[in-house]
């Protein structure tokens, strides 16, 4: 059977799926989505708001914990896991039917089935039942996202080795785990575990956790996981697991003759994007030589009529991303000329505690690109609303351009590990994408007491003057 033609169809219901929706529709272009699961994709599932709902937790139980030394007896804390994840779900069923409604409100059509590409202009949706039908379009947005990657000896069974999208639905939280990959999401569930009273091995092949993010930043968050009991090995390879008999734990064997016996084993050493059964092959969509979905700078595939966003492509792999991406396809489609955009001044937010927010060059980054540079760094030690909050770990670093007196030009990366830093980053992202100097920053007021009085200070002291530090 065939239907009327839509002017857009976006094949996957992710955040650079439903952005894409959502936009297009607002730009007045009839446009449809076809999903196979739920819209919301990984973010909303299992994903971004799964992981930040559960390290609030984390975050409360910490809390909680040192609460006599606030003068403010709350006892011991405990946890009652069913009762995170209740609300953990409470949160995803609250945005995905705000999703749900926002869509229907901009009268874009869900198509529910799996859709690939047809002949030109057209695409396939297969449903549960067996049913196909063939939807014309103008457009066609490839939006399917990722799946985590596994290594090898480390079959996922949801129990003894799971990866993020069985560990948001675990009936109890381990005792013990090993968590393989200390990048973004291995950091995450490395602290949210830890602080929840799991002892946690994090094994990372790399020479350090965090690999992208500045050297100090890195350095700030494993003193911090060290302080919490939380073991992370660098440069090390993970060899397999050996299962005991009654399966109630493994033990990993890595490095150099070492072992480590737990219950569970986490794996998160990144993600592969989603591209069978899309009809790629047949409709001339190639992919590039890491098995992306190739594109160009508006993010047009090889196939006329056909666009990829989000996790497909070969972009930073965050949901902001994906939103941008699928913005930018809908211009191009309105044929608005749009601007290529420029992931270098990508934001970057991972929600460990210590939170990290950064944007922009790192210091070697910068060197490497051939910069002279110059750099500040500023601990929360020093600040006040930190000490009051109890929260002294981290700093701001900030990277610029060094001018020939010595002192700051242009700022051309900012990094913080520390308390709230995700939702302090605002500023420095935009002094690093609008290219502001360091007098540009400099002469404007922070208020005080704030964290983020601390940008500007680490700002001001490389005019060459500084106030406290
Ligand atoms: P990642 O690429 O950020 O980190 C994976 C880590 O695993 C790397 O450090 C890598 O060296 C390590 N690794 C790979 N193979 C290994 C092995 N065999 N043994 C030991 N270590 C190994 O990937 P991720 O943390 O899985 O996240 C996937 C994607 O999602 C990334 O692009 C990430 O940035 C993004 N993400 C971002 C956030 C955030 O920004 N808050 C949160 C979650 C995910």
């Amino acid at each position: 059977m065939s239907d009327a033609a839509h002017d857009v169809i976006v094949i996957g219901g992710g955040p650079g799926g439903y952005a894409a929706a959502l936009y297009g529709a607002s730009a007045g272009l009839d446009v449809a989505v076809v999903e196979k699961a739920k819209v919301g994709g990984t973010c909303l599932h299992v994903g971004c708001i799964p992981a930040k709902e559960l390290l609030e937790a984390a975050s409360v139980y910490r809390t909680v914990a040192r609460a006599a030394a606030f003068g403010v007896s709350a006892g011991e804390p405990s946890l009652d896991w069913p009762a995170v994840l209740d609300r953990k779900q409470q949160v995803i069923d609250k945005m995905m039917s705000g999703l749900s409604s926002v869509l229907r409100q901009r009268k874009v059509t869900v198509h529910p089935g799996v859709g690939s590409l047809g002949g030109p202009g057209t695409v396939r949706v297969s449903s549960d039942d067996g049913a196909e039908r063939t939807l014309p379009s103008e457009a066609v947005i490839l939006a399917t996202g990722s799946t985590p990657r596994t290594i090898g000896g480390f079959d996922v069974d949801g129990e003894l080795v799971v990866t993020s999208d069985e560990l948001f639905s675990i009936g109890r939280l381990p005792a013990s785990a090993a968590v393989i990959g200390g990048g973004a999401i291995g950091c995450e569930f490395a602290s949210m575990m830890g602080d929840l009273g799991t002892e946690v091995t994090v094994l990372e092949a790399l020479p350090n956790i965090l690999t992208g993010c500045d050297a100090e930043v890195a350095k700030a968050v494993r003193r911090s996981f060290r302080k919490r009991g939380i073991e992370v090995y660098t440069g090390v390879t993970v060899h397999g697991h050996e299962p005991r008999p009654d399966r109630s734990g493994t033990v990993v064997s890595f490095g150099e003759g070492k072992h480590v016996d737990v219950e569970m084993v986490v794996v998160a050493v990144g993600r592969r994007p989603r591209t069978e059964s899309l009809g790629l092959d047949a409709a001339g969509v190639e992919l590039d030589d890491r098995g992306f979905i190739a594109v160009d700078g508006r993010c047009r595939t090889t196939a006329e009529g056909v666009w990829a966003v989000g996790d497909v492509v070969d972009s930073p792999q965050l949901a902001h991303t994906a939103f941008a991406e699928g913005m930018l396809a809908v211009c191009d489609i309105l044929g608005e000329d749009p601007d290529p955009l420029d992931h270098h001044g990508t934001p970057w937010c991972i929600y460990c505690h210590p939170e990290v927010a950064f944007a922009g060059h790192t210091e070697q980054s910068a060197i490497d690109a051939g910069f002279d540079v110059v750099t500040s760094m500023h601990r929360y030690m020093a600040n006040g609303r930190a000490q009051i909050l109890g929260e002294t770990e981290g700093l701001v670093k900030v990277v610029a351009e060094r001018q020939a007196d010595g002192t700051g030009g242009r700022i051309l990366g900012v990094h913080m590990a520390g308390p709230w830093v995700t939702e302090q980053l605002g500023q420095a992202y935009l002094a690093v994408n609008w290219e502001a100097t360091v007098d540009d920053v400099a002469r404007l007021i922070q208020p005080h007491p704030t964290m983020s009085e601390l940008f500007g200070e680490t700002v001001l002291s490389l005019t060459g003057r500084a106030l406290h530090g």
